[in-house]
């Protein structure tokens, strides 16, 4: 693990831009808020049409501050381009699109985010594609399952409901065998604790929504990878669905991202520290953390992350019900879907494990790890769980 060498040249690469003084020196990049770019000469114009993956004609094409952050994304996860989306889904429909034709077979892993699967599965099920679910944790069954007509393996790792794993470069070898092209979503991980390119995918997908934008007020996704894939991607999936990003929104997420590694190096911190709390509490069962040695795929966590964030969740000796209430008593919680803001969340799922217990997501937001143990303390003081097994 490099971890220390590797977050420091991406902490200096969010806070540095790549522009100059065309700008009249502003400090943040302009938001060209404009739909079209013109020319002086048809020559000119017919120049920029013949070339337009790399010229500006058109912001539904390319726009020069989403491009601003599309540059960063690529080197963060170590990709020769990278292209922003209107959202987390507009990039991963347009990712598998690109890699599939009527007829073609998807593996996908079964514990992938659930959007993803319905699109996979039920979506384009109209246009002859068929998807199988795997469990990702076993190479045996991602190779066993590969058919002929195969084109996509879907990953994604740690998924972020249950935190399982799937070994990245030997999924890539077993899939590269077989011709078939490997997606991978690394929201979880964010580009600074993870880059599955270097491991062997072809593609990557992110929602920008979560750490990466960081404060809760931006949607977005974007997909990294080859330049021959992504300008492929760019002539059809992104011009012709056209599910872009805008200036706008690429100004905040450039703002966003200055600050993603010293929040997710206090985040991670935060998020073991609240995880190891609640392991040793004798009404919680287990505890979904890759980052935690009792974590059944730690060894993997180690080889293939190089940190990790702070979503995670834990099943516990208590009913729904129970939990339910404790949730509501939480004052540094507030209850909610999505993550990697400044806040946390909690949610509590009704898709308990075993009769009697339950299943809770946590996402551990920017407030202090100590103010966070003791709301929860409270809260479990308050539902009597101490009473109960403590
Ligand atoms: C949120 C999320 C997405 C989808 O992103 P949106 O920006 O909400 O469309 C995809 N994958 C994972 C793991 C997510 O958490």
């Amino acid at each position: 693990m490099k971890r220390d060498e590797q977050s420091k040249s991406k902490q200096t690469l969010v806070v540095h831009d790549g522009h100059d003084e065309r700008h009249h020196g502003a400090v943040t990049f302009p938001i060209y808020q404009n739909s079209l770019f013109t020319f002086s000469s048809v020559a000119e114009y017919e120049q920029a049409t013949a070339d337009h993956v790399n010229r500006h004609l058109y912001t539904r094409g390319n726009n020069p501050t989403v491009n601003e952050l599309e540059k960063k994304l690529a080197q963060l996860e170590g990709a020769e381009k990278a292209r922003c989306f209107a959202s987390g889904m507009a990039a991963i429909s347009a990712a598998i699109l690109s890699a599939v034709q009527s007829g073609d077979h998807i593996l996908c892993i079964d514990q992938a985010y659930g959007p993803a699967r319905s699109f996979m599965s039920t979506y384009l099920r109209k246009f002859g594609i068929e998807t199988t679910f795997v469990d990702g944790t076993s190479l045996e069954s991602i190779r066993t399952a590969i058919r002929p007509n195969t084109s996509l393996l879907y990953l994604e790792s740690p998924s972020s409901m249950f935190f399982q794993l799937q070994d990245i470069t030997e999924c890539a070898r077993i899939a590269h065998e077989a011709g078939v092209l490997v997606l991978i979503d690394n929201t979880w991980s964010t580009p600074i604790c993870q880059n599955p390119l270097q491991l062997g995918a072809d593609l990557v997908i992110h929602s920008i929504s979560k750490y990466i934008s960081g404060h809760s007020d931006a949607l977005g996704g974007f997909i990294a990878g080859r330049a021959e894939l992504m300008d492929r991607i760019f002539h059809n999936e992104f011009s012709l669905i056209g599910g872009i990003m805008t200036a706008q929104t690429a100004a905040l997420v450039m703002r966003g991202l200055r600050t993603l590694p010293v929040r997710l190096k206090q985040q991670q911190e935060s998020g073991l520290a609240i995880a190891r709390f609640l392991e040793r509490l004798p009404f919680i069962r287990r505890v979904n953390h890759p980052g935690l040695p009792s974590h059944p795929q730690h060894e993997l966590a180690r080889k293939q992350m190089s940190g990790y964030s702070s979503l995670l969740s834990f099943e516990a000796d208590l009913a729904p019900e129970q939990m339910k209430e404790w949730a509501s008593h939480l004052a540094l919680f507030r209850i909610g879907v999505s993550w990697g803001g400044y806040e946390s969340l909690v949610l509590v799922q009704a898709m308990a494990p075993k009769e009697g217990s339950s299943y809770v997501r946590l996402y551990i937001g920017l407030e202090e790890p100590d103010d966070i143990t003791a709301d929860m303390t409270a809260a479990f003081e308050a539902i009597g769980a101490y009473d109960d097994k403590g």
